[in-house]
């Protein structure tokens, strides 16, 4: 029987019930699935260093990085017992520079692996003991100049009953199938276009590269698809929805409402009521996000489409994310609607089951009111509209599942605006969204104070003290944030696990120690014993959270020590400090989100960002938060310095677009690749708008199982 990329992993040799069951919980069933089973780092067993030179790194460096050697083995093992029931096998073995000396726990068998005059490749971390350069448990492989090893190892997630050699052995044997039956879903003429190399040198090189710079093409290829396929996705799901057709709003004069409101729009809000207003001129239904910093006065431009739509006898309803916010709508809006004699629904999950009926059942007739505001659990079942022609998707934060539910289901032959507090790069907007209509609110509303924003290291420590202090002496509260709850547990000892930080800098003493949130409000606490500090952080328990945050909210505690959780939709006007420790961890878009909390009440407000980090890129972000209070300009700089990675990184703005995950993408910092994705999305759909040629056909299956895999997160 041939193998296929679809046969069962129990096609494989030596693979049988057990392991299969090993493989079925790391989520691997069918040879593709090994194929796509990628590793999580990579051991570079080809720097090969010298006795003499381990020895000098062993001196001279705190912390030694785990080497490779190439070492003859000096005398036959000795096997001791060191204590009951543990060995300690060891022996010499040397290089041209010097001698070092090998030890093994509690594996005496390996005496029949090592004999004096044996050539192998080490790899571990070595370290200095009895005057001695000395390597621990390493790594070892069978050396002969003839067979070369290879030069990279692979490094895979592993679920118990699996091996990292069961995994390489069984990648390899998949790779075969893969390399006859595989086929690219990216026409050739397009990769060369762009220098994207092909699928199969991509699985390949991301398992079994030669060198790093294969490594890093096979990566960029993966990420490449990652975003081309979303971007397609969402661009190829628009032209679905313009085939449904939408309402023609012919009368689209919004001055009786903006006759209403308390102030003038400013210039970027009149443009997006114009970008509207030509959108529900047409059949063809709208697709555009309205992107504004929070603040920027979103509102009042979702509530001249709502106008449009019930001016000319058709159903609007605005949906957002928590209840809170759809009550916090439902208010402005009543006040503002009601000036003009037009009714307001609200429907959310804490209303009886009577009068959701209610509302229900006026929304299924024709008299009904014609704007209805709820939460989007609620609006997108079981509610028959009488004649829904525009649905408005708050998003606060949250992009991706939700925005593209937004895009089917109820708004299904209507007009569709969401709306984003999150300022994303033009570039990356087009792969989120495809060729999605953009409308920027990149201009506040007139009045709005600028937090004062500064950098500071832990030489400032003791000021920043005495002025959260003061904070509290003048009123107001403060928040401080930390990258992590509880502190960290003692780095993997293990050398195997320590070389497999090796090549995930980040992972690998680069950055100072984290700040956690529960001890530093502990400790907080005993330096200043007469403020009020509480903490919450994303595992306390819902009511418990609510709880903390409500004392806050009621000035019952001065201080508010968390992790990002504060981030989405709590107002606190009082609050006039926002702290955040470790400030190099978190993306500048994120720090921005953070430092939207404060400077929302009429007090001068500010945001210190403490940092020890020495790392330059790390230090020139910071310096734009403290230059710029514009959100736009933060996202676009963020992307220029660091790369489209972060954004789709965990804790990254996008994590999880619409329920799919973008490992490749998070790791890329060249904004290239980015738009090589987004241009060749474009130009496929441009050429075949719903992927029907034969040459796009399994690009075509790709893109619509996409969407039957995410259905299921879809809320
Ligand atoms: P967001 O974009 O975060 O949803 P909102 O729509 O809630 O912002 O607006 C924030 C505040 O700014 C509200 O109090 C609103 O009344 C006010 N606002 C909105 N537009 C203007 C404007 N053009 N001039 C003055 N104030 C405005
Ligand atoms: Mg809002």
């Amino acid at each position: 029987m041939t193998l296929t990329l679809t046969s069962p992993v129990t096609a494989l040799r030596g693979v049988g019930a057990q392991k299969a069951a090993a493989l079925a919980k790391a989520g691997i069933y069918t040879i593709m699935d090994l194929v796509r089973h990628y590793p999580r780092a990579y051991q570079n067993r080809s720097d090969i260093i010298s006795v003499a030179e381990a020895a000098l790194i062993c001196r001279t460096q705190e912390s030694v990085p785990p080497a490779a050697f190439i070492l003859t083995v000096a005398g036959e093992p000795k096997v001791s017992m060191i204590r009951r029931g543990m060995t300690l096998l060891k022996f010499k073995a040397f290089d041209e520079s010097g001698m070092l000396e090998v030890t093994y726990f509690n594996q005496p068998f390996l005496k029949d692996v090592f004999h004096t005059g044996g050539v192998f490749r080490f790899f571990g971390r070595p370290a200095l003991g009895a005057g001695r350069v000395q390597l621990n448990s390493p790594i070892h492989e069978l050396y002969s100049p003839e067979i070369p090893l290879p030069p990279i190892v692979p490094v895979y997630p592993l679920s118990q009953g699996l091996s990292q050699k069961l995994m390489q052995s069984l990648v390899r044997e998949a790779l075969k199938v893969a390399a006859t039956e595989l086929f690219d879903h990216i026409p050739r003429p397009l990769l060369e276009e762009k220098g994207i190399c092909t699928l199969s040198y991509a699985l390949r090189n991301i398992h079994l590269p030669n060198d790093t710079d294969a490594l890093e093409t096979a990566k960029k290829r993966l990420a490449f698809d990652e975003m081309f396929l979303l971007s397609l996705a969402m661009s190829s799901q628009k032209k679905k929805r313009e085939a449904d057709g939408a309402p023609i709003f012919s009368d689209r004069d919004v001055s009786p409402l903006l006759s209403c409101m308390p102030f003038e729009l400013t210039g970027a809000q009149k443009r997006a009521v114009s970008d509207i207003s030509s959108d529900v001129a047409k059949t063809t239904p709208m697709c555009r996000i309205l992107c504004g910093d929070v603040g920027s006065g979103k509102t009042a431009v979702a509530a001249a489409a709502l106008y449009m739509a019930a001016k000319n006898g058709y159903q609007a309803a605005l949906m957002a994310p928590t209840e809170i916010l759809a009550k916090q709508h439902y208010a402005d809006l009543t006040e503002l609607f009601g000036k003009l004699r037009m009714n307001v629904a609200l429907l959310c999950g804490s209303m009886t089951a009577a009068n959701k009926k209610k509302v229900r059942e006026s929304l299924a007739s024709k008299d009904g009111p014609k704007i209805v505001v709820g939460t989007h659990a609620l609006l997108s079942d079981g509610v028959d509209f009488y004649n829904l022609g525009l649905v408005i998707t708050d998003e606060q934060h949250r992009f991706g599942v939700n925005q593209r539910a937004a895009l089917k289901g109820k708004s299904k032959g209507c007009h569709s605006l969401v709306m984003s507090a999150t300022p994303i790069p033009r570039t990356l907007s087009l792969v989120m969204f495809g060729d999605l209509d953009v409308s920027r609110l990149d201009e506040m509303p007139p009045g709005r104070q600028k937090v004062g924003t500064f950098c500071v290291d832990e030489s400032y420590r003791a000021r920043l003290l005495g002025f959260i202090r003061k904070q509290r002496d003048e009123g107001h509260r403060t928040y401080i944030v930390c990258p992590a709850i509880e502190e960290a547990p003692k780095k993997a000892e293990d050398p195997e696990e320590m070389a497999n930080l090796l090549l995930i800098p980040d992972l690998y003493d680069s950055e100072p120690p984290l700040k956690a949130a529960v001890q530093y409000a502990e400790e907080l606490s005993k330096t200043l014993p007469d403020l009020r500090i509480g903490f919450i952080h994303g595992k306390l328990k819902a009511p418990e959270k609510d709880r903390v945050m409500e004392a806050f909210v009621k000035g019952e505690l001065d201080v508010l020590v968390s992790t990002t959780v504060i981030e989405v939709g709590v107002n606190v006007p009082e609050a006039t400090l926002m702290v955040v420790e470790n400030a190099e961890r978190f993306g500048l878009s994120q720090l921005h989100q953070l430092r939207g909390r404060v400077g929302r009440g009429r007090a001068k407000s500010y945001c210190i960002l403490v940092s020890d980090s020495k790392n330059e890129v790390s230090k020139r972000r910071l310096d734009i938060m403290c230059k710029t209070n514009d959100g736009f300009k933060v996202a676009e700089e963020d992307l220029r310095l660091r790369g489209p990675g972060d954004f789709f990184a965990k804790g990254g703005e996008f994590r999880q677009h619409g329920g799919i995950e973008m490992p490749f993408s998070s790791s890329i910092s060249d904004t290239s690749v980015a738009e090589a994705a987004v241009e060749t999305a474009l130009a496929i759909i441009k050429e075949d708008p719903d992927l029907s040629s034969p040459r796009h056909a399994l690009l075509s299956h790709i893109v619509s199982s996409m969407y039957e895999s995410s259905k299921d997160t879809i809320s």
